[in-house]
């Protein structure tokens, strides 16, 4: 997987960019066609650790299409290790492609009911092996951020005055905000409604009190919540897949890329700023959508 990191550009966006700020996109979905984004830069140390450990399985929580429990299944498959993962929700009929290309890395599927699914120390309990690590629903934790905070490595972004991720368990923006340079305003857009715990668990995760400053959290645009959409969403999509050559996710970077260029043309950022948007990949997610919806 190590390799595939070549793959990653930056990519200047002419139709987001103004006189005064230009808005480049540093691409993790160009990592692998389904192991994109973050995910892989979250697991890293994870599975570092069950190594060191000597652990021979590795074990985690996610829902249908979730990209986290795609990227566990390969990457623990890629590290030699077993994999189980607890899917949210009753067996269905047919699985996601999600969840048939997680079982063909040799992920161990095994449904829970939504009621006994947020009880997760209950589940961990119950589904504990000796040899089986751990690793919380989306990665969070400081290990994860720790991870993730390598995405601004792997090209020189220090002279970027702002960068924009999207949230979800808001591990990378931890992540990015510990490894971003002093000067470096690190904004996050999250995807969730009504998740006033969100801007704590970030917290939780920042190196020091100095950096517990730095975090700005935007609620304007989950778009109705989680995994919902609009057509004003769709319209955009396709718009910026026109435009720009763009491929985007319905969960996160399309709200992501929406916020971008409303915030641009509302003059939040000060002229002179470099904005670098981070696209977390999870384009496999787009697979729930009927075919044909979008062009990519
Ligand atoms: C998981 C994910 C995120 C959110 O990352 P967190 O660290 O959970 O905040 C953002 N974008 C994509 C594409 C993801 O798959």
């Amino acid at each position: 997987m190590r390799e595939n990191l070549q793959n990653i550009q930056i990519q200047a966006l002419a139709s987001f960019s103004t006189e005064k700020v230009a808005v480049d996109i540093l691409r993790l979905d160009l990592i692998h066609p389904v192991v994109s984004g973050n995910k892989w830069f979250k697991l890293q140390y994870y599975l570092a650790e069950a190594l060191e450990l000597g652990k021979t399985s590795v074990a985690t929580f996610g829902g249908a299409y979730s990209n986290h429990i795609l990227a566990t299944a390969f990457a623990a498959s890629e590290s030699g290790f077993q994999s189980l993962g607890l899917i949210r929700g009753e067996p269905p009929e047919m699985l996601s492609p999600t969840l048939q290309e997680a079982a063909g890395y040799g992920m161990q599927l095994v449904f829970i009911d939504r009621n006994a699914y947020r009880d997760k120390e209950t589940l961990r309990k119950k589904w504990d092996l000796p040899g089986r690590y751990w690793i919380m629903e989306g990665g969070y934790g400081f290990t994860g951020a720790r991870g993730a905070g390598d995405i601004l490595t792997i090209f020189d972004t220090t002279a970027y005055s702002h960068i924009l991720c999207a949230v979800g368990t808001g591990t990378m923006l931890a992540g990015l905000v510990n490894a971003a340079q002093p000067g470096q305003q690190v904004l996050g857009i999250s995807v969730l409604k009504n998740q006033a715990t969100l801007a704590e668990e970030v917290r939780y995760l920042l190196r020091n009190i100095q950096m517990k400053k730095k975090v700005i959290l935007n609620h304007a645009y989950h778009f109705g919540g989680y995994a919902k959409q609009t057509n004003a969403l769709f319209d955009f999509m396709k718009e910026l897949w026109n435009t720009e050559g763009l491929p985007t996710d319905i969960v996160y970077t399309s709200k992501l890329l929406y916020a971008a260029r409303d915030l641009v043309s509302k003059d939040y950022f000060p002229a002179g700023s470099r904005v670098l948007i981070i696209h977390s990949g999870g384009l496999q997610g787009n697979r729930s959508l009927p075919i044909g919806k979008l062009p990519f």
